[in-house]
């Protein structure tokens, strides 16, 4: 069953100009432009931070020291980004990043992730989502385009059904009560392009795994932290990583070699 949907997709976009290949090969359908989704990027990190105080300048420092090491080796095309990191008071961890270069990282999350290296390995996994056009891909189903897309033409805001909806496209609806998991393809298609980002900037691969175990052990009380929400199939997730170890871990000591030794301390 699993060639179901690629085939139906490839078939698509036989017929239609609006088709792309992801950073791991899939087929994607995408028929809306970069400035569409770096509008919808904006809009969303603008009412994030609307929401949530900015926590303190030592938290500041410490993530965008992680989130500079890995823009470093990003691809010529992606730098141009004005990448922005901002770290927000919360104790849900939560962590994003959204087309146009926008990114934030909750204080819960720091919590979980306990590491520079861990921290690396969100900072990448969300980056991947944004190098590999998931909210593009996502606003371009069926489902999304006859709910949500209005909104990219209106001026009713966030809190209206449409700004919501975008909210849940970005894979940011869960304080809404909008959650949309991204799909356990986009999943693990991030997880292989962050897990590689991470290694490439010098950051130790085999940490992505410990920040999975330390989020099923946060899960394990109440509820599952809100990143988890949105990200499901932890279990997998694991096998998968481990599984593209070897090849991250072969780009990790290249990076060392030439230097990438990145320190960010952990306030
Ligand atoms: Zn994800």
């Amino acid at each position: 069953m699993r060639w179901l949907r690629p085939l139906a997709v490839t078939a698509l976009c036989a017929s239609i100009a609006a088709c792309s290949t992801s950073p791991t090969g899939r087929s994607q359908l995408l028929l809306m432009s970069d400035s569409e989704l770096n509008e919808m990027g904006r809009q969303a990190f603008t009412q994030y931070q609307q929401e949530l105080p900015t926590a303190g300048q030592a938290s500041h420092r410490y993530v965008q020291c992680i989130a500079d090491a890995i823009v470093a080796v990003l691809p010529a095309a992606q730098q141009q980004l004005d990448w922005q990191i901002r770290v927000f008071e919360s104790e849900q961890p939560n962590a994003f990043a959204l087309p146009g270069g926008y990114m934030g990282v909750n204080t819960g999350m720091l919590d979980i992730a306990t590491s520079q290296d861990q921290l690396a390995s969100v900072v990448g996994h969300e980056i991947g989502h944004v190098l590999a056009n998931h909210a593009n891909e996502r606003a371009s189903t069926k489902s999304a385009t006859s709910l949500g897309l209005s909104v990219i033409s209106s001026t009713s805001g966030m809190q209206s059904a449409g700004g919501q909806q975008l909210m849940g496209v970005l894979g940011m609806g869960a304080q809404y009560g909008i959650v949309l998991p991204f799909s356990r393809a986009h999943e693990s298609e991030a997880d292989v392009i962050g897990l590689n980002l991470m290694a490439q900037a010098g950051f130790d691969p085999r940490e992505s795994v410990t920040l999975w175990e330390n989020m099923q052990a946060a899960s394990g009380g109440g509820a599952p932290p809100e990143w988890m929400s949105t990200h499901p199939g932890q279990g997998q997730r694991i096998q998968g990583l481990q599984g593209n170890m070897d090849q991250a871990l072969a780009i990790y000591e290249q990076a060392r070699s030439n230097g990438r030794t990145p320190n960010c301390p952990r306030p």
